[in-house]
């Protein structure tokens, strides 16, 4: 089955044909780490998990490659303000960052390239675009990309070439421009600001150059597919392309896909209006990181998304109906024999749910499919229809969804010593008919975050 993905440049949904047969490498621009990120930065990191995840279910080598902006105005301002160096705000956020990734279970990108770290392929860059007559320097030392020498500019915002750089405020320090659309590659030094000095002369780098030299650098001049926000496509990707393809002559990127908003209330989660919610804080009030993980990719990703604590709780409870299944075919034991119409469920099941994900990552019939899938399971479980080696295939299944969704517990999933040795004694007390001693173990191993039960296959524990 062919996968098909929404490029913005062409404004639909398009097969999905790799550069490279069998192969796929993917850029996501990642944060700017000036302070923690809320749910809905990790709802846009959480899109291009997705993508990968699902790219490589089908078999795809994913080169994944995300950035990490670790110098910029607000960083820079930030560093001041603390009265610290760039690096210490930036590692700080950077750090955190990682730490909120691993607890939503989004993949580590093979790449995650710093900006300080990548300053001579910028430079390297930049130089191209001054020898090819597509930028100009200004009396500060400042670099600006000449969008007049650039006729293509635009086409992924649909722009109109003449039009104005809509939108954007004219910096005070970006007076010397030629034409008030043109946009810094560099940024002259100026007191106070970190500087480099390079074959350019002394600066720093604008935002998109950083995003083109790091995309390249890992991925070559050409890749397959280029991720961010709708609020990224102008100026951030349409200044990407312009200096790319400026500099090399190729084309830059096959696919552009770009998610839609997480929104709290009526209004797009931001920084900036103060309507956020952090990885934190949601955990810290009891949702699982799991639970928070399904609500954040439960939608479409290019519908908007509602966040909130009904989407919590009912992310909270599917999550839990998951766990639940699995520690149920964990402890399955039966004499019966095999569920000769379980292939028959396993095919229809991963049919419905690849076709879905195919389809530009269409989440929600791929949701339905897998949750239809627990719900016949457990029935089945009730009859005893299953056999013990049905049970194991049901696991491995379900695992092999999950590769995709990543919401199932870890599979080496086993309990502290401890934790294991009071289990232990309540099976002991159970076969022994001692009640009041289970029954105060079960509350001791319940308060230490372990639910057990009884079940016809014995006593089965998972984490509350
Ligand atoms: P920012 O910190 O605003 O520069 O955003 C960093 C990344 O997070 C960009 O790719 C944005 O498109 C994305 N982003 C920011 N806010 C949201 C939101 N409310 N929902 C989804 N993505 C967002
Ligand atoms: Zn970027």
């Amino acid at each position: 089955m062919t996968i098909r993905l929404h490029d913005t440049m062409a404004g639909e949904i398009r097969d999905f044909v790799p550069l490279d047969p069998g192969a796929a490498r993917v850029y996501t621009c990642g944060p700017t780490v000036y302070g923690p990120a809320h749910v809905g930065n990790f709802r846009a990191v959480l899109f291009a998990d997705l993508l990968v995840r699902h790219l490589r279910y089908k078999g795809l080598k994913v080169t994944w490659v995300m950035n990490i902006t670790d110098v910029d105005d607000k960083i820079i301002k930030g560093a001041r303000a603390e009265s610290t160096t760039i690096a210490e705000i930036s590692d700080r956020y950077a750090e955190l960052f990682l730490a909120d990734m691993a607890t939503l279970g989004i993949v580590r990108p093979d790449v995650m390239p710093r900006a300080t770290a990548h300053i001579p392929q910028m430079v390297e860059l930049i130089q191209k675009l001054l020898d090819g007559g597509h930028a100009y320097k200004t009396d500060d030392g400042s670099i600006f990309f000449r969008i007049a020498s650039w006729p293509d500019y635009g086409r992924l915002a649909r722009l109109d070439p003449e039009g104005m750089r809509v939108g954007e405020r004219v910096e005070s320090d970006e007076y010397g421009k030629d034409d008030v659309r043109d946009f810094a590659l560099w940024k002259g030094p100026k007191a106070g600001e970190p500087s480099w000095d390079t074959t350019i002369g002394a600066g720093r780098p604008g935002w998109h150059i950083e995003c083109s030299a790091m995309s390249m650098a890992y991925l070559g001049n050409t890749f397959d597919i280029h991720t961010g926000g709708v609020d990224l496509i102008f100026p951030h990707h349409t200044d990407e392309i312009a200096q790319s393809e400026a500099a090399t002559g190729q084309k830059f990127v096959a696919y552009w896909l770009h998610n839609a908003f997480l929104q709290m209330g009526s209004q797009k989660m931001a920084k900036s209006t103060g309507n956020i919610e952090r990885v934190a804080d949601v955990i810290g009030r009891g949702t699982s990181p799991r639970a928070l993980r399904l609500a954040l990719i439960s939608a479409h990703y290019r519908m908007s998304l509602s966040f909130g604590e009904d989407s919590l709780v009912s992310a909270g409870s599917a999550v839990d109906r998951l766990d639940a299944l699995l520690a149920a075919l964990a402890a399955y034991r039966s004499d019966a024999g095999n569920d000769a119409t379980l292939p028959q469920l396993f095919a229809a099941t991963r049919s419905a749910f690849d076709t879905a994900l195919d389809d530009d990552l269409n989440i929600s019939p791929a949701l339905a499919a897998f949750f239809e899938l627990i719900r016949e399971l457990n029935r089945r479980i009730d009859t005893r229809m299953l056999s013990t080696a049905d049970a194991g295939s049901a696991i491995e299944f379900l695992r092999d969804l999950d590769r995709v969704l990543g919401i199932a517990p870890a599979a080496d999933d086993t309990l502290e010593p401890d934790l294991q040795a009071l289990v232990d004694e309540r099976a002991a007390a159970r076969a022994g008919k001692d009640w009041a001693a289970s029954d105060r173990l079960r509350v001791t191993l319940a308060d230490r975050g372990v639910l057990v039960e009884d079940t016809r296959d014995g006593q089965r524990w998972r984490r509350a």
